[in-house]
């Protein structure tokens, strides 16, 4: 299982900084998880200020 960023997120970039695998990158118009890197460690859903960050 892993994260999965909504489009709730307004591309803060709080949660690449705090992801410890480095699996949160800039996409297009949002950030976007790595899903074969994440490991669900749950950083990036309590840094978001939008709560856009959820268990897939
Ligand atoms: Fe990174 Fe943890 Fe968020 Fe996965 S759950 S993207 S490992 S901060
Ligand atoms: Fe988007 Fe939330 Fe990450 Fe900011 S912290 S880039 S709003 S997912």
């Amino acid at each position: 299982m892993a994260y999965k960023i909504s489009d709730e997120c307004i591309s803060c970039g709080a949660c690449a900084a705090e992801c410890p695998v480095n699996a949160i990158s800039e996409g297009d118009g949002k950030y976007v998880i790595d899903e074969a890197a994440c490991i669900s460690c749950g950083a990036c859903a309590g840094t978001c200020p939008v709560s856009a960050p959820v268990e897939a």
